[in-house]
């Protein structure tokens, strides 16, 4: 080979390599610069999603008229007031008249346990859903300490006690689910506290209202000398807007019995990216009852995939699920009281293989 042909050669050689290098980076380039732009995009998403929720711009007047009678909100925004960090809880269970007439002394609270603060606008209207079936006693003293702390943090608010029928077994995911439903057909609402019957916050300054992530707030309960029950529990007390709820497709509708739905829903908040937090103050004195049966270790393995049917199973199943029995504004809350399709939820387990 001549020298002139070798260096033909190697100049040939030189610009197929540099081309292939090339030819390598423009293909891997979308590649990598995909990966990263979708990094970049969850991260944005994340990002526009707290921006969306802002508390303080989170109320959207919808147009949709309210079975409460809402009057127009004043331009004055409400002045936080002096919140205690440990309040004293009130443990005694009044008859049912007492406890209307000192829980409505100020007159500010209406049928169906409506409340709006007078001569100033809250950010937010919440509705607080309570999944209850037969625990009058936590009942009452829930009332009895919740309008107080709800009142105190200016709160507009209702309170919707969501009662199932007797005969199938308690199924919470799904009483929860029908409470949100329920409650936003009679008003529009910004915010939603799923709250159980038996938990008391012990701090005002636990606040209830959207900030911009999901709350857990009863972290710490007296009877477990408050100590945190696991790290990502998510259940007894926990508060989200509007669209998270709707995003993550609401509870699951296929937990019967104790347990297992609030894990399902921490899931689901995960799965979707949504950003969640913790309760500064979140201490709960927990009041005794009785006991609801436990699943099976082989239920629960069950139950614990059910995140994976999140977009088939909640919110957009739940309305084939109940039926509405009725609805009584009373003076301290709202009572939606259903009988569970005890035979369909079991049909739609099947439906997902499952056979219990
Ligand atoms: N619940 C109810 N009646 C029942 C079972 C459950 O009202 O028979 C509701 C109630 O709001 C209660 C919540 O579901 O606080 C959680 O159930 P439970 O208190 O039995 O569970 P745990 O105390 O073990 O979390
Ligand atoms: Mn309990």
């Amino acid at each position: 080979m001549s020298l002139n042909r070798h260096i033909v050669c190697l100049l040939i050689l030189e610009v197929t390599f540099a081309s292939g290098l090339l030819y390598v980076c423009l293909t891997s380039y979308p590649i990598v610069n995909h990966k990263i732009w979708k990094h970049k995009q969850a991260l944005f998403n994340l990002a526009v999603k707290e921006e969306n929720v802002s508390p303080k711009e989170l109320r959207r007047e919808t147009g949709q008229s309210c079975v409460f009678p809402v009057h127009s909100p004043s331009l004055v925004p409400c002045q936080q007031n002096n919140l205690s960090e440990k309040r004293r809880i009130l443990k005694k269970s009044l008859p049912w008249l007492e406890l209307e007439a000192t829980l409505n002394a100020s007159k500010t609270l209406l049928p169906g346990g409506y409340h709006q603060p007078l001569g100033c606008a809250s950010p937010q209207r919440l509705a607080i859903i309570i999944p209850y079936r037969d625990r009058e006693v936590n009942l009452k003293i829930l009332l009895n300490n919740l309008h107080r702390v709800l009142q105190k943090q200016q709160a507009e608010y209702a309170i919707f006690v969501v009662e199932q029928e007797n005969g199938t077994p308690f199924n919470r995911g799904l009483i929860k689910n029908i409470g949100y439903v329920e409650a936003k057909a009679r008003c529009h609402f910004d915010c939603f506290t799923f709250q159980d019957v038996d938990l008391v916050p012990e701090s005002e300054r636990n606040t209830y209202w959207c900030g911009a992530r999901a709350l857990h707030h009863s972290r710490e309960l007296d009877i477990l000398k408050y100590r945190i029950f696991y790290k990502y529990h998510f259940g007894g007390v926990i508060t989200l807007n509007e669209t998270f709820f709707s995003t993550i497709n609401g509870y699951s509708n296929l937990f019967f019995m104790w347990g297992g739905e609030d894990d399902d829903l921490f899931h689901r908040l995960l799965k979707k990216k949504l950003p969640y937090e913790f309760s500064r103050y979140p201490r709960y004195t927990a009041m005794t009852h009785k006991n609801d049966p436990h699943h099976t270790k082989e239920e629960m393995a069950v139950y614990g995939k059910s995140h994976l049917r999140y977009e088939t199973d909640g919110l957009n199943s739940t309305g084939r699920l109940y039926r509405l029995i009725s609805v009584d504004y009373k003076p301290l809350y709202t009572r939606i009281y259903v009988s569970v399709n005890q035979t369909e939820v079991l049909t739609q387990l099947k439906h997902y293989g499952i056979n219990l």
